[in-house]
């Protein structure tokens, strides 16, 4: 599941797509307690439904090559804005591809003292820059933002390694359907879990 972002030229089609935080998070819940999680790379909801830390992944451990030799930090970032100063053909050093917009971003204000500050630290970078331009901002989907406190109930992510070339890069959520005779329980003890 990936989660719509507003990068359609055309504004209609933005907001036609672009998910409300409740319907956003009533989905993920569902999916949540009907489906097994498999991969989950997104800083936010990661975090907040799932007993693992996540931590980001945009520009960290993601990139577009465009056909021309252009790089992006993601799929998502627009190269007219975001494109990296180096071109694929200059160079055959992967760690010069790092982005530097990326390096040292701190925690937003806002999220010191969130449950969540050393983790999620903002939410996903290109939620972030996508809706309001800069890192400063934390994610829109953040439950503070909309008069609600963190989620109470979580699932348990099943790591499995190589689910799929989305996972650890890009903030996507893997779910697996669950058996019919799969009695086990798929949340996790919020008890052991320090809100
Ligand atoms: S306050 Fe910040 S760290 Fe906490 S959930 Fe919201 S975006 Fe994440």
């Amino acid at each position: 599941m990936t989660i719509y972002r507003p990068i359609s030229p055309a504004q209609k089609t933005n907001e036609m797509f672009v998910l409300s935080y409740k319907v956003l998070n009533d989905a993920i819940e569902y999916i949540c307690k009907n489906y097994k999680i498999v991969g989950c790379s997104d800083a936010l909801f990661g975090n907040l439904y799932t007993n693992e830390a996540i931590t980001e992944n945009t520009g960290i451990n993601s990139m577009r090559i465009f056909p021309n030799g252009t790089i992006t930090p993601s799929p998502y970032l627009p190269p007219s804005v975001f494109k990296s100063k180096h071109h694929i053909f200059d160079t055959a050093v992967m760690e010069y591809l790092r982005f530097d917009c990326f390096n040292e971003v701190k925690a937003p204000t806002e999220c010191i003292g969130c449950s969540y500050e050393k983790t999620c630290q903002g939410g996903v970078y290109d939620r972030r820059l996508l809706w309001y331009g800069t890192l400063i901002e934390r994610d829109p989907y953040c439950p503070f933002r909309h008069g609600y406190t963190l989620p109470k109930t979580k699932y348990i992510y099943e790591k499995n390694e190589n689910i799929s070339m989305y996972d650890g890069y890009l903030p996507t959520l893997l779910f697996k359907k669950q058996l019919s005779n799969d009695t086990s329980q798929n949340t996790y003890d919020h008890n052991r879990v320090n809100f």
